[in-house]
């Protein structure tokens, strides 16, 4: 049993164009996301936290994860999202002794986008020649109970994030939150699934991780360089209850981007912003 805390090392991959088939709005550019890794590990082991998506993800996830000499026991996926897990076949490939796991709610949410990929194409349309196939999904893990060279990490189910059925990461011996899509950190929060309800189960989710007392909290969606502070939790529900009044004004598409970035202009990625005003905007109709 180890007794020094287990050491946060965090990976961002920035934001970059992707091949978007959606009609742009004026000035809006199709980039994806810039997304996180988090190594969570002792003196030997360690286990990663998400895989992204492509295989020139997965490669360099495994080029800087291996630079800590660490052995891989495990890579756990926070939810079902595609973009935190597609990249997981290529990267156990890096790390033979792991395996893929993540709560059963979230291998299930990532199992059925598995298949809906195989019928519409989603991802494969967004990344060609880039996503692994076929995809290898997440195991279901049966404890909520994780050790790396003897100390615990523990999986919470917090419920509503970006997607339902999210887990977060706790290290209670480093004070430290993966948050996965439950917050994000100066990048615009996609609410392609979330109306004012979802909002407000969201808002709770993060309330859950704020209950924990975190000292350092890692979003899924992070701009490169952004430190890891538990102020970026206010700042996602303030973010969530803009976007519910910002939205409750009416209008359109344009209104809803425009009113958002005035609130909320410093943020990375604001195609996430027109996606989730046109979500928006359709769910009224
Ligand atoms: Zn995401």
């Amino acid at each position: 049993m180890g007794s020094a805390p287990l050491s946060i090392d965090v990976f961002v991959y920035p934001m970059a164009p992707y091949n978007s088939p959606d009609n742009l709005g004026e000035g809006e550019v199709a980039t994806w996301a810039p997304m996180s890794c988090t190594l969570i590990s002792g003196p030997t082991e360690g286990i990663l936290i998400d895989a992204m998506l492509t295989f020139t993800h997965a490669n360099a996830i495994a080029e800087w994860a291996k630079q800590f000499g660490k052995r891989i026991t495990g890579i756990y996926i926070t939810h079902g999202h595609s973009d935190h897990w597609l990249g997981l076949g290529p990267l156990l490939e890096h790390f033979p002794e792991a395996k893929g796991y993540a709560a059963p709610e979230v291998a299930g949410r990532a199992a059925w986008e598995a298949e809906m990929n195989k019928t519409t194409n989603y991802w494969t349309k967004r990344f060609p020649g880039e996503l692994p196939e076929p995809a290898v999904v997440p195991e279901a893990y049966a404890s909520d109970e994780i050790l790396v060279d003897g100390q615990v990490v523990n999986i919470i189910h917090v419920g509503q994030g970006d997607v339902e059925g999210s887990t977060v990461f706790h290290v209670p011996s480093a004070d430290v939150v993966v948050c996965g899509d439950v917050v994000y950190n100066n990048v615009h929060m996609m609410q392609f699934e979330a109306d004012d309800a979802k909002r407000e189960a969201w808002i709770a989710s993060i309330d859950a991780v704020a209950a924990l007392n975190p000292k350092i909290v890692v979003a899924g969606h992070k701009s490169v360089d952004a430190p890891d502070l538990p102020k970026h939790l206010a700042a996602s529900q303030q973010y969530l209850r803009d976007f519910t009044t910002v939205a409750n004004r009416g209008g359109t598409v344009e209104d809803l981007v425009h009113g958002m970035l005035e609130l909320h202009g410093e943020r990375d990625q604001q195609h996430t912003l027109w996606i989730s005003a046109r979500a928006e905007v359709a769910r009224r109709a």
